[in-house]
């Protein structure tokens, strides 16, 4: 066993502090990685907080993290897919059973046997259960291991491997139904840290991107992310002028917000899929999607090819997130400024800090 240090939430009502955790030696698959830098995604505060009891609920310690990027310094003796010293990044999975259905068509997210990079059963039985990027290092299998372009700022790779494949994953399924690209108006709702990577996928895949925001004051920035127009939600005149107008449309709000605003902006056979996930249900004006036979979608990150073709497209087009980076011991800090949404538009730990 290898002893890294990390940082853990020993309780739901505990801040998260220094700790020392269990990483298994490599088996014949894995890949050992020493991690540069994990972003912070609101999945990671939920779950430190047990904010999600009632569908799964934490084990304590907590070690969270499923933006990570780092350095193989490590191979097992089968491993073929990478080498001591590649650029590599791990996601929102470790594992999955390869051989169900869903494996079998790349979307080892919906397998029922999946392994979560946090806070799921340690199938190895080094602990409880996984732990993830706030830490020095972790050893995971090759095949969810994903190779990184070596032109791109790594702070800002991070949040690709959660925020950056939940936005591509449904933009890239709209491009394929030809809702999204050259000649498409593609809408994008909310810009925080999943929106504004929407913004930038929307833009590389050709769209005409529109920005809706409840801010005026996030104006400017939606153009400089490369939207071409920006809705302020909250005026109603503004929304009017968009009404039966787009392909598609991503909806990253994670409030309590009305669905059926967007869906008249919505054209014939128009798609809007959903990201984010408010905690209550929102009501759904079926006659809005009968007429013009609409639809609404649901979405998930993705599978590992898809999250490595995300991040190849990252690197022909010199993708990354727009990122504040923090030494892990400002972490308690960050998940107050996150719930304020005061942050443009992830945080990036840099994991040199917790070698201090
Ligand atoms: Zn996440
Ligand atoms: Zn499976």
């Amino acid at each position: 066993m290898i002893q890294a240090k990390a940082y853990a939430a020993p309780a739901a009502d505990a801040p998260l502090v220094p700790v020392v955790i269990p990483r298994r030696e490599p088996t014949a698959r894995d890949v050992r990685i020493e991690i540069l830098f994990c972003g912070v995604c609101h999945s990671d505060l939920h779950t430190a907080r047990n904010e999600w009891s009632g569908v799964w609920p934490t084990v304590y310690p907590c070690v969270p993290g499923h933006e990570i990027v780092g350095r193989v310094t490590g191979i097992g003796a089968s491993v073929t897919k990478h080498k001591v010293g590649d650029l590599v990044g791990v996601g929102c999975l470790v594992d999955s059973d390869h051989e169900c259905p869903q494996c079998r068509a790349d979307k080892e997210q919906f397998c029922s046997n999946a392994t979560f990079t946090y806070n799921a059963p340690d199938k190895h039985g080094t602990a409880p259960v996984t732990y993830g990027g706030y830490s020095e290092s972790i050893v995971v299998d090759e095949r969810f291991v994903l190779r990184i372009p070596s032109n791109l700022d790594l702070a800002g790779v991070a949040p690709l491997l959660c925020a950056g494949i939940t936005t591509y994953s449904p933009l890239h399924r709209g491009q394929k139904e030809g809702l999204v690209g050259p000649g498409k108006k593609v809408g994008i709702v909310g810009l925080g840290g999943l929106g504004h990577m929407g913004v930038k996928f929307a833009r590389a895949m050709g769209a005409h991107v529109v920005v809706f925001t409840t801010s005026e004051k996030k104006r400017t920035d939606a153009l400089r992310l490369g939207a071409h127009e920006v809705v302020v939600s909250r005026n109603p005149g503004e929304m009017e002028k968009h009404a039966g107008s787009f392909h598609f449309i991503l909806d990253c709000v994670a409030a309590e917000h009305d669905l059926n605003a967007y869906i008249q902006l919505l054209g014939v056979q128009g798609n809007l899929t959903l990201v984010g996930a408010p905690e209550k249900p929102l009501p759904l004006g079926v006659f809005g999607l009968l007429f013009g036979a609409k639809s609404v979608s649901g979405s998930l990150i993705g599978g590992i090819a898809e999250t490595q073709e995300m991040l190849d497209f990252c690197g022909k087009h010199g993708i990354t997130a727009d990122v504040e980076i923090i030494p892990i011991q400002k972490i308690n800090d960050a998940y107050e400024r996150m719930i304020r949404s005061d942050v443009k538009y992830r945080f990036s730990i840099d994991m040199a800090s917790l070698k201090g």
